[in-house]
């Protein structure tokens, strides 16, 4: 077999992939048959293919290169960590510097008293992580009958078993199943489900059904909620006014502990480096990943408050969870300098300099495309939801999301990267992003809905 590297004729390199290469969410036969897109490099917001087209990432590969691609400082961590200490646990009475230094440094970013973090590689092993902290928070306190932990309808929380039980994805419950003592409640998703509701009444409206829901299953016997300060995988889908300050006043009235899922917003996507601040939530755990090395080393974690750290530390049985890879030293290191870029070139001062009114003015002008029926923007995380009737908020007779499919097909096409959720499109680009490079975005995307119309 010819030596496999990006200088192969893109059509063997397609057949490569489809012969030995599972992708994650992904049909394979369907993708075999079309071919793939091989991306061979990327630097600041653009990606090359194998083909030679310059690509504009609007969605930061997953939602996770804060600081755009070819970082040259974050390849020197990684290698210097390497060389240095390529691995150690922290299991067992051992730790070591790079851990302690990303564990310090977030509990420093973090707001309130959140001072205390779990490593893990991603954000659904994170997720995984909260189930346990939870549980076993309850257990301590005297209370194990506190298990059931409640989430929302189309959110998005990984999908490891916990972390797809946490999502409220019918279609990730039915691959494999789900996990026993998750509940879901409806989402906070006012153009789709708000009838003549105004937004504040249907987020308030949204919000209350996690007290009913405590009060169905008994107020004894939960332990959290976890919810995205903004649905990203379901759809960038950004809640009323009023339904954060709801949940918190249920969540505070029960006792229940409150875990905001900040894998996507976190590190400077909303304007602040976390969407707690963004949205004056107070959780006792925030789930983090992506951004937090902006996908140059797989890391994630769970930043926890004093009161559940120093109960489960202070235990007299050990917390048994972790994985080989809690606070590897390489993604540590990685992370370490991922956060010192973002801050010390001022990139969350950036988005909000960016975002609005610059790119805020010619997103919501989107609008006023006959497809779009409302478009949706926090920093530089932005949704346009398709219709075919603005007026009465109509949803395509088609299968659900073929619309948005075809308009992600015309991005592609356009060398713009934007996903579809069903019939909604969606943005969430480096955080780098200049004006410039917004104008370029924008005129693509206008470009592809006329195509896709
Ligand atoms: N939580 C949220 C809010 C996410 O958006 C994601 C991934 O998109 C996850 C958790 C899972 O993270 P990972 O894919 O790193 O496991």
């Amino acid at each position: 077999m010819n030596k496999i590297t990006n200088h192969l004729p893109t059509a063997e390199l397609q057949a490569l992939d489809a012969a030995h290469h599972m992708h994650p969410f992904t049909s394979d036969g369907a993708l075999a048959k079309k071919g793939v897109r091989v991306i061979t490099s990327g630097q600041g917001v653009w990606l090359t293919d194998s083909e030679g087209s310059r690509i504009i990432d609007g969605m930061a590969g997953l939602w996770c290169v804060n600081v755009g691609y070819g970082r040259g400082e974050l390849a020197d961590a990684a290698a210097r960590q390497m060389r240095e200490l390529s691995y150690y646990n922290t299991f067992f009475m051992t730790t070591h510097v790079p851990a302690i230094a990303l564990a310090a440094k977030l509990a420093e970013l973090a707001p309130g008293d959140l001072n205390h973090v779990f490593f893990a590689s991603s954000g659904s092993e994170a997720n995984d992580t909260n189930i346990r902290l939870v549980r076993r928070y309850w257990d301590i306190k005297g209370q194990p009958e506190r298990r059931v932990i409640i989430a929302r309808k189309n959110g998005y929380h990984g999908s490891t078993m916990g972390g797809g039980s946490l999502g409220g994805m019918p279609y990730i419950h039915a691959a494999g199943g789900k996990i026993d003592g998750i509940e879901h409640i409806g989402q906070p998703h006012w153009w789709a489900e708000g009838g003549e509701m105004t937004p504040e009444e249907f987020g308030l409206l949204r919000a209350r059904e996690l007290e009913e829901k405590i009060l169905e299953v008994g107020a004894d016997k939960v332990a959290a909620f976890i919810g995205e300060p903004i649905q990203g995988a379901g759809g960038v889908i950004v809640p009323p006014s009023t339904y954060w300050p709801e949940i918190q006043r249920i969540c505070d009235k029960y006792g229940i502990l409150l875990i905001v899922d900040e894998v996507i917003t976190g590190f400077g996507r909303t304007g602040n480096w976390f969407a707690c601040e963004t949205f004056g939530i107070k959780p006792h755990i925030i789930t983090i990943a992506k951004g937090l090395s902006s996908g140059y080393q797989p890391i994630g974690g769970s930043i926890v408050c004093d009161e559940v750290a120093h109960v489960i530390g202070n235990a007299d049985d050990d917390f048994n969870h972790g994985y080989t890879y809690s606070g590897h030293p390489v993604a540590s290191a990685v992370a370490l300098e991922n956060l010192r870029i973002i801050e010390e070139d001022g990139i969350i001062d950036h988005v909000r300099d960016v975002a609005h009114p610059y790119l805020a003015e010619k997103w919501h002008k989107l609008g006023d495309h006959p497809m779009v029926g409302q478009t949706s923007l926090v920093g530089l995380m932005g949704s346009l939801q398709l219709t075919p009737n603005k007026a009465t908020r109509a949803k395509f007779a088609a299968k659900p999301g073929t619309i948005g499919f075809r308009t992600r097909e015309h991005c592609f096409r356009n060398n713009l990267i934007m996903r579809h959720v069903y019939d909604r499109m969606i943005i969430s680009p480096p955080l780098v992003i200049t004006t410039e490079e917004i104008d370029v975005l924008i005129d693509r995307a206008t470009k592809s809905l006329d195509a896709a119309y």
